[in-house]
């Protein structure tokens, strides 16, 4: 007996329209995705098994069209979060400070009249380039923070922050390998997690690193 080795699950903004705070994904990228969990094998060692895949041994792949993380990636076995870098062209800023007073992270701070983001406290969220009435502010591609291994039950756990700002291949490929490691060392009892990190011991494997 079977059930989807991989579940889907994404935010609706990652298609266009589906949410104001979306950056919504490449098409071909969304179809990779889609295509990995319809077609995903079943790991061979829970195949076997006279019942289906529990849902702790699925694997969850959540993707996240912004930081506000409606799916929780960062509890998913691979979670995708999309931002994007924000930079301001302070030519074209007249230091209404629309764009401090929205930014939800607090990252934007008026000097001299001008608006300067802090890199650090920023989420790449992209919504002050949208306010912003002159538009001095550009936001670049999406790019991904992944995580890996998170989980929730009787042990939760965040997943290991495996990359920022990701091409959406380099984030298909990352689906691809952990995908392929699930389907492989995915065993009875276990969360995918477990794979990844044996008995709770920080490193990665390298399909995860090269
Ligand atoms: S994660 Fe962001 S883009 Fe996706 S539904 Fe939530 S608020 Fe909208
Ligand atoms: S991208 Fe989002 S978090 Fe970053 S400065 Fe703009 S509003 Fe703030
Ligand atoms: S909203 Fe635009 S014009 Fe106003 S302070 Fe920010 S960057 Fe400058």
């Amino acid at each position: 007996m079977s059930a989807a080795a991989v579940i889907l699950e994404t935010c609706r903004g990652v298609k266009p329209a589906g949410c104001p705070h979306g950056a919504p994904l490449p098409a071909d990228a969304l179809a990779t995705l889609a295509h990995l969990a319809e077609t995903a094998p079943v790991p061979e060692a829970l195949a076997e098994l006279a019942r289906p895949m529990r849902r702790h041994e699925q694997f969850r792949l959540a993707v996240s069209a912004c930081p506000n993380g409606c799916v929780r990636p960062q509890v998913a076995d691979l979670g995708l979060v999309a931002t994007r870098s924000v930079a301001v062209d302070a030519t074209a800023c007249v230091g209404c400070n629309v764009c401090a007073e929205t930014c939800p992270d607090a990252a934007i701070t008026l000097r001299h009249g001008q608006a300067v983001i802090d890199a650090d406290a920023c989420l790449g969220c992209g919504l002050c380039a949208r306010v912003c009435p002159v538009r001095a502010i550009a936001a670049g591609p999406v790019g991904f923070q992944a995580f890996l291994g998170g989980r929730l039950g009787r042990r939760p756990r965040l997943g290991i922050a495996v990359g920022n700002m990701l091409t959406p291949e380099a984030a298909c490929t990352l689906a691809e390998r952990a995908t392929a490691a699930h389907a492989r060392h995915m065993r009875p009892g276990l969360r995918f997690g477990d794979i990844l990190c044996p008995d709770g011991r920080p490193g990665l494997p390298a399909w995860v690193l090269s």
